[in-house]
């Protein structure tokens, strides 16, 4: 063991990686996991996030009766964990609607040397989910000012 982060750690400081991560939160995710596989080359990042089935109510009952929820997981790798948590996010919100347009989602991957910009935000049939780098945050495209 060494006391040396992991390769590419930093990027969890990046905002997209903190947005990312409030996106999947928001479509009803439980616990997140982050995990780092170091043993071979190249190091590979490992995102776990939990949904429930049947969210447990206050008398500890899920919707089946169980004690115990339903519960299932999406997970999405990377090279880095920002790489990681954007397939994530891909996965989590395909076949979602956008609460406010109510069109499909459809989520643009960030990437840190992607510097093209959105051309298809009036794409009529989806609604883009993009990085605005102004906002600091992933917005739909019937949202977005620009
Ligand atoms: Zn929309």
């Amino acid at each position: 063991m060494t006391d040396e982060n992991p390769p590419r750690a930093e990027e969890m400081q990046h905002p997209a990686f903190v947005a990312g991560l409030n996106l999947i939160s928001r479509t009803g995710a439980g616990r997140f996991q982050l995990r780092c596989s170091v043993e071979d080359e190249p190091p590979v990042w490992l995102s776990v996030v939990q949904f429930a089935n049947s969210p447990v109510n206050a008398a500890g009952l899920s919707s089946n009766g169980s004690t115990v929820p339903d519960v299932f997981y999406e997970t999405a790798s990377g090279l880095g964990p920002l790489e990681s948590v954007m397939r994530l996010c891909d996965q989590v919100l395909a076949g979602s609607t956008c609460g406010h347009c109510e069109r499909p989602i459809l989520f643009q991957i960030f990437q840190t040397t992607n510097i093209e910009t959105l051309t298809d935000s009036l794409d009529p049939e989806f609604c883009v989910m993009a990085w605005s780098p102004l906002a600091e945050q992933f917005q739909p495209a019937c949202q977005r000012g620009d």
